[in-house]
Order: C-alpha cells, then structure tokens, then sequence
C-alpha cells in the first residue's frame, strides 16, 4: 500500500521554511493505520526481545502504543517538560525549529532492558538522541530507534548511534 499518498506536505509550519509531514490523513485511515503498525513492528530485530516500546509526544503516541502491542512489549511515554506526574530524569535538545526539554519518569526502565523507541519523523536527530540518552542513563539498552518517515537531507541518522529504521524516506 501507497502510505506516501496519506502524508501530507504543510509549507511554512510551525515556521516559514519548514515542510511539515502531516501525518494526520495517515491516522485517519483504518487500514493505513493498521498497515503502519504492522510494518513498524516487522522492522524490529525479530532475535532481540523488545521489553519497552516508547513513544515520544505527541505524534509518536499512536503508533508507538500499537507497536508495543505488537511485540508484547509495554509502553513508555517520554513527555515535554512539565508533563509527566512522578519523579523524572530530563534532558534538553535542538528541533529542526527549536529548542525544548524532554522528560522520563525515573521509574520507567530497569537496567538491562531491551527498549525501542518510535516517533513519526527523523529530521535533524536531536529528539531522537535525547531519548537514547535518557534510555541509557537509566541503564536500559536502546535496540533500534524506528520512525515513519526519515528526512535525509537533513542527517539526523548520523547522529544517533543505534540502528535507525523507517517505511519512507524523503
Ligand atoms: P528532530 O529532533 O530534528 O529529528 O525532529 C524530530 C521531531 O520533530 C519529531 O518529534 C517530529 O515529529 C518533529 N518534526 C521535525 N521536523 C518535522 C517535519 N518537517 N514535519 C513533521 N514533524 C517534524
């Protein structure tokens, strides 16, 4: 199936020179949402045992949820500042339009455990490596880092150092 067709291409947001990869006609479509998380999960390493599957706010919810269903694994939220209710480890990082913090809770990972972690979009890789780095301070071992889309041209991939996979790239 042709998913390429259900992301669409937003100029100029959240600001003037961004394309942003709207993924929300993707959502919407029930056999496209399905097909998305079926093909995620296909992309983990099938002889690694996924123990946690986290998703990064927002966007990275939806699918993340569905992926970790997939793998019997469970569910890590990584939350913006302010966000998550318990004790929390935090780290800052730059977006291809920004600056923000993201937070862990604390409790969210045992050392030793096998972690995926999915978002919708890689772009420069400064979210992505952020959460590789809340991963580890926790002692948990980042198995793959998995998207839906990749933008190349902007080589977010060379900055992280575990094993990026993704259904489309730009
Ligand atoms: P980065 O840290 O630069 O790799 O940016 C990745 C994060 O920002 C992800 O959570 C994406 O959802 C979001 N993002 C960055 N660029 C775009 C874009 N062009 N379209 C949609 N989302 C984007």
């Amino acid at each position: 199936m042709n998913i390429q067709e259900l992301i669409r291409d937003i100029p100029d947001f959240p600001k003037p020179g961004i394309i942003f990869k709207d993924i929300t006609p993707l959502l919407a479509d029930a056999y496209a949402l399905v097909y998305c998380a079926d093909q995620l999960a296909g992309l983990c390493p099938a002889h690694v045992k996924i123990d946690k599957v986290i998703g990064i706010e927002a966007r990275g919810f939806i699918l993340g949820g569905m992926i970790a269903q997939r793998l019997n694994a469970g569910f890590i939220p990584v939350r913006k500042k302010g966000k998550l209710p318990s004790k929390v480890n935090s780290k800052s990082y730059g977006l291809e339009y920004g600056e923000d913090v993201l937070e862990i809770h604390k409790d969210a990972i045992k050392a030793g455990e096998h972690i995926l972690i999915h978002d919708d979009v890689l772009a420069t890789g400064g979210t992505a490596k952020a959460v590789c780095e809340l991963v580890e301070e926790l002692g948990g071992i980042v198995v793959q880092c998995n998207f839906i889309m990749e933008l190349d041209f902007l080589n977010g991939k060379d900055r992280l150092q575990t094993t990026v996979a993704s259904l489309l790239n730009y």
